[in-house]
């Protein structure tokens, strides 16, 4: 597991995509509350980064609309006037972190089983492991052509099938990021 990952293939995606499930599973079982500041997604402003892994990334941008370049460490550019634009392909750090102080030690379990879990689809498949903030990939990404962007703008996450859980109202509104 020491070789640069490459592109997902559909088996290891539908892997991942389990997790994602199981994550959101597991935080509705917790039922954090969501105050929908949005602080969560601006991360210089509240102190922390949002990490990911390679496959979260994959499937990120494959389907994200277009952002200004370079990305920093500051705060994420799909967040818009509070809110996520990209929430049906969101990391996992963005469904698992909710700044309720009643949920940090399920909030930590989760995060560490998820992390573990993709590991293991990691070692299984000999992916390669690769685990950043998110400018990194945002900016190590190639730029795509303005047809792709335009596609991804208009139909974002429309190639790909996410698992579906319904929040309560007001965490739909919010944009939760960052472990
Ligand atoms: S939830 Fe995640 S992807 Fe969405 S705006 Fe916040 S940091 Fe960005």
């Amino acid at each position: 597991m020491n070789h640069q990952p490459g592109p997902m293939t559909e088996l290891v995606r539908q892997r991942v995509l389990a997790v994602y499930a199981q994550v959101e599973a597991a935080i509705a079982a917790a039922r954090p509350h969501c105050q929908a500041s949005g602080r969560c997604c601006r991360f210089t402003e509240y102190g922390h980064t949002l990490f990911l892994s390679h496959f979260e990334a994959e499937i990120l941008l494959e389907a994200a609309p277009d952002y200004p370049r370079p990305a920093t460490r500051d705060g994420c550019p799909f967040q818009v006037n509070g809110l996520c634009t990209v929430r049906a392909i969101r990391p996992l750090g963005c469904r698992i972190y909710f700044c309720d102080p009643n949920y940090q030690e399920p909030m930590s379990v989760i995060a560490e089983q998820a992390v573990a879990a993709l590991k293991r689809i990691a070692e299984e498949f000999d992916t390669g492991w690769y685990y950043a903030p998110l400018h990194d990939f945002l900016n190590a990404a190639p730029v795509r052509s303005t047809a792709d962007a335009a596609h991804s703008m208009t139909s974002p996450a429309a190639r790909i099938a996410l698992p579906v859980v319904v929040a309560p109202a007001a965490e739909q509104a919010c944009a939760p990021a960052s472990l």
